[in-house]
């Protein structure tokens, strides 16, 4: 069933490339008017380009406070996707804090900063909402050399679980989507180390973009309205072993 969003305004982080350029432009054309934050000009000139109804914002999620401020200027959202993520493979032994910063900063903290600007929002306009977290199946499941990223991954479902528990007494849900490999700039240059999850996989395949876009905007839609503080595995049933 085509979902309708009319009349609900939706921001989406980390929506210059991959998964997030993609819900941006699916909840456009669902009726949404939506907001794309990224933090590369041409990613999101090009995006404007593609879809000119789109409201662009460049703001780079590690400046928390620049973050708050951009995101405080765009009003009510009804809708939130934290999108946004980095990853930067090491050995436990060899990661030094800059990666750990990073990937905390952008996949973390960013997630906590901007929902808890649009939930007050959400909160204060009485009217609820739903936000979608992108997580995933790495917060179960630990890989060599992915140390970092899991477990911020793994906050990111706690996280979800937490903000579950207090927004939904104000009518909003919160939920995270948790995918296994899907192939973007993100997953690309780890392909080698990637691809042998594919054997454990029981449907044989790794999801599609369009995959992940169809789960998000289900969680969104008030077709979920009963669902909340899910983790919801994407995987083909890598998640069963
Ligand atoms: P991509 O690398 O393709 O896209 C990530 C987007 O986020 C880019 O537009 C990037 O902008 C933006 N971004 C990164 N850091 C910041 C920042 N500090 N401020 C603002 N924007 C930022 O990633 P994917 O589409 O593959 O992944 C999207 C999400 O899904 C991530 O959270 C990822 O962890 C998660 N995920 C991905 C999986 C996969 O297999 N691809 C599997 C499971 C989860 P720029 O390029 O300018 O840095």
């Amino acid at each position: 069933m085509a979902m309708q969003f009319d009349g609900k305004r939706a921001l989406v982080t980390g929506a210059g490339k991959g998964f997030g350029r993609a819900i941006a432009k699916k909840l456009a054309e669902c009726g949404a008017e939506t907001f794309a934050l990224s933090r590369t000009q041409a990613d999101l000139d090009s995006l404007k380009l593609e879809v000119p109804t789109i409201n662009i914002l460049n703001v780079d999620l590690l400046d928390w406070d620049k973050t708050r401020e951009e995101v405080s200027k765009i009003g009510h959202i009804d809708l939130l996707v934290n999108n946004a993520g980095v990853s930067k493979k090491s050995s436990f032994i060899n990661t030094p804090k800059e990666n750990i910063d990073m990937m905390f900063d952008v996949n973390f903290k960013g997630t906590f900063n901007v929902s808890q600007v649009i939930a007050k929002k959400m909160i204060d306009s009485g009217k609820g909402g739903s936000i979608v977290n992108l997580s995933s199946t790495m917060s179960e499941k630990a890989l060599a050399n992915g140390c970092v990223y899991s477990t911020t991954k793994s906050a990111v479902d706690m996280l979800t679980k937490c903000m579950a528990l207090e927004l939904g007494p104000h009518n909003i849900r919160v939920n995270a989507i948790n995918p296994t490999v899907v192939w973007t700039d993100l997953t690309l240059q780890y392909k080698d180390e990637l691809m042998p999850l594919l054997a454990l996989t029981p449907m044989g395949r790794f999801p599609e973009i369009e995959d992940v876009v169809n789960a998000v905007v289900f969680l969104l839609s008030d077709q979920s309205g009963m669902i909340s503080g899910e983790c919801l595995r994407l995987d083909g049933g890598l998640g069963v072993h």
